[in-house]
């Protein structure tokens, strides 16, 4: 087996859109209500082979980020597409955003932007790096786009 890639017999065949509306529910429970958080999920089920709870573990990274680097009165969206043969996973928020020059960096280990935020917001620099080994080890890839002080949208995609 290639290093990186999840075991074949912990792969299922997952519905994601069920994955996910979990996910946002419990979000929703222990959300202290600073920010909006809006879900959009398709009106069917979006079928991925996957270990569920690394795909869990790799959204719930991204979420915990958009909570935490945006301020009160903020917006946090959580959508689910498909585009083709991916699934097409979507955290975007209205935050503080990442700087260009940081941008490419961010999804290395221990990786952190400024001093400033990373000691206001404890953390080790290792969500991002984390979430884009699982989802690469599904043979899915990770991306963010950021505009500084604006928001940032981060996109998991999942081979269907
Ligand atoms: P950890 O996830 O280990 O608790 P962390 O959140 O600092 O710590 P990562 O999740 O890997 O680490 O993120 C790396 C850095 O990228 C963060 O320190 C932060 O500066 C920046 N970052 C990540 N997500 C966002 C976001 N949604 N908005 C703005 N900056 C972000
Ligand atoms: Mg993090």
């Amino acid at each position: 087996r290639q290093q990186g890639t999840i075991a074949p017999e912990a792969l299922q065949e997952i519905d994601l859109t069920q994955l996910l509306q979990e996910l946002a529910h419990h979000q929703i429970e222990h959300n202290t209500d600073k920010q909006s958080f809006t879900v959009d999920l398709p009106p069917y089920s979006v079928k991925v082979l996957a270990d569920a709870s690394l795909i869990q573990q790799a959204v719930m990274n991204l979420l915990d980020n958009a909570f935490k680097y945006t301020p009160s009165g903020g917006k946090i969206q959580l959508r689910l597409t498909t585009q083709s043969r991916w699934a097409v996973i979507e955290v975007e928020d209205s935050g503080i955003g990442i700087p260009a020059e940081d941008l490419p960096h961010v999804f290395e280990r221990f990786y952190r932007v400024d001093t400033e935020r990373a000691r206001k917001n404890g953390g080790f620099g290792l969500g991002l790096a984390i979430a884009q080994q699982l989802v690469e080890a599904h043979g899915g890839q990770i991306s963010v786009s950021s505009t500084y002080t604006q928001g940032s949208t981060f996109t998991i995609k999942l081979p269907l």
